[in-house]
């Protein structure tokens, strides 16, 4: 089954989307990686549905990427005597570590780090910004507030603190659980909730000690401000607009968007943007104008992947959110505009052989009106510097880990498939043209440029280039 797009579709699997049968459905729709959100659901629901994706690849012999979610330390309130309350704007309000249920007056708020790092005049920000509380006042365990957007508190509603870094590791102990859990299952990427430091991914790498690749989710200002570190120590980055733009005005985030985007594709390493890009289709079966243009301008920017959340979570029309993604990104695609932006946002190779292989790999396939680029790749690395140069033709990636084939998943312009390691030049043609011929990507007469390393199955070596027609015999 070959996908006709570069740019990829993550799909958060939830209790509308869970059952064998829609993850089939969604995959086929267009699909490539599957989100778990470990904020919900129980351990044993993410393994079966976990086991559901792994033989939905099996089914279609295609890799397809699990990215486990990790809460992080999402701040919440505690409970309310009435279930809620609702706050006028210039009422008194005070947040304390109390655990009596809360009122017109008070509420707690069980986490004494808040409390730590507030300031006189700092805002907290309840329900996705709705109710905004100012800090007039505060101690070691209360802050005393004044409403300044009035509205309905209630259970457990998350609460965001943008001006301040809060002294959190960006693993709580439910998260720790979480992770050992899902790096034991085999997920292939793990993504990291409310990181604001580099320190945070540090550690968090340090954990995870290989098992999965690391995605560091940008959705606080501090981790705006230690953008390119994080970006370089994680490998790859997601735009999580729903809190970063509880975090930063909302007229702010198109702007970071952009520059988060252009610094990733800088360094080549993958950039996934995320949340609310079909939110309306949670209960209508198509999008709005707007929507459909704002996943537009992620593929214009050249995002690695978009991404779905309660669209296919928990909404009404999943499949049909991911088939209106996967129409919206062909079309795109299909724009000249589209070519142009790309070839003319392209990074310039950076001074080792894997990358003056891939920009001269792309520049031959160009040249030659080639059908595809074929990179051989023991870690992905190599695969990642070609999909950085954005090539004109579909990257076709040959490893003999599988593992690897399911990260690259993620990444733009990649379709993987597992081989055999090649231990000869002739193995090296045969093979990539017998695997392009069957995958759809090239046919008789059409020619592939070929990239790989001498001595073959040998890590980081990228050192040749070589151009194969494909024959009647392949
Ligand atoms: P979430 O992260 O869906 O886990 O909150 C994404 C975002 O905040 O945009
Ligand atoms: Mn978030």
């Amino acid at each position: 089954m070959r996908r006709t797009r570069s740019t990829k579709i993550i799909a958060t699997l939830g209790p509308a989307s869970s059952s064998p049968e829609k993850i089939d459905a969604l995959f086929q729709a267009g699909a490539d990686v599957f989100r778990l959100n470990f904020s919900h659901g129980r351990h044993e629901e993410h393994r079966q549905v976990f086991e559901s994706i792994r033989e939905t690849e099996l089914k279609y012999r295609r890799p397809i990427g699990v990215l486990m979610d990790v809460q992080g330390p999402k701040l919440r309130l505690g409970e309310f005597a009435a279930g809620g309350a609702r706050l006028m704007a210039g009422m008194p309000f005070r947040l304390d570590l109390v655990p009596e249920a809360g009122d017109i007056r008070r509420a707690s708020l069980p986490h004494p780090e808040i409390f730590a790092a507030l300031a006189k005049g700092i805002d907290l920000l309840i329900d996705d910004g709705k109710v905004r509380l100012r800090v007039e006042h505060h101690g070691a365990d209360f802050a005393d507030t004044r409403v300044i957007t009035g509205g309905v508190l209630s259970d457990h509603k998350g609460v965001n603190v943008p001006g301040v870094i809060l002294d959190l590791s960006p693993l709580t102990e439910k998260d720790r659980r979480d992770l050992a859990f899902g790096l034991e299952m085999g997920v292939d990427w793990v993504a990291l909730s409310f990181v604001q430091r580099p320190e945070d991914v540090a550690e968090a790498r340090t954990l995870i000690d290989g098992r999965a690749a690391l995605l560091s989710k940008l959705e606080k200002p501090s981790a705006i401000d230690h953008l390119h570190d994080i970006i370089a120590l994680s490998d790859a980055v997601m735009v999580a607009r729903g809190d970063l733009g509880v975090e930063v005005p909302p007229e702010n985030v198109p702007i970071l968007q952009k520059r988060i985007v252009r610094a990733c594709r800088q360094t080549g390493k993958p950039v996934v943007v995320a949340t609310q890009m079909l939110d309306s289709m949670v209960h209508a079966p198509t999008p709005t104008r707007a929507e459909a243009s704002d996943v537009a301008t992620a593929v214009y920017d050249g995002a690695d992947a978009v991404m779905l959340s309660a669209e296919t979570a928990v909404g009404e029309y999943g499949v049909e959110a991911v088939t209106f993604m996967d129409r919206i990104i062909n079309r795109v695609e299909r724009d000249n505009a589209y070519a142009v932006i790309t070839a003319a946002s392209r990074e310039r190779p950076e001074n080792t052989a894997a990358d003056a292989i891939s920009a001269a790999a792309c520049q031959v396939a160009d040249t030659l009106k080639a059908a595809a680029i074929v990179t051989y790749t023991s870690s992905g690395s190599t695969t990642l510097r070609a999909a950085r140069e954005r090539p004109a033709v579909p990257i076709l990636c040959l490893t003999a880990d599988l593992a690897v084939a399911r990260r690259l998943s993620l990444v733009w312009g990649t379709h993987c498939a597992v081989a055999r390691e090649i231990g000869s030049f002739t193995d090296m043609i045969r093979k990539a043209c017998r695997v392009a011929r069957r995958a759809g990507f090239a046919q008789e007469g059409e020619g592939l440029v070929i990239t790989a390393g001498v001595p073959f199955g040998t890590p980081g070596t990228t050192n040749i280039l070589r151009i194969a027609w494909l024959e009647e015999a392949d």
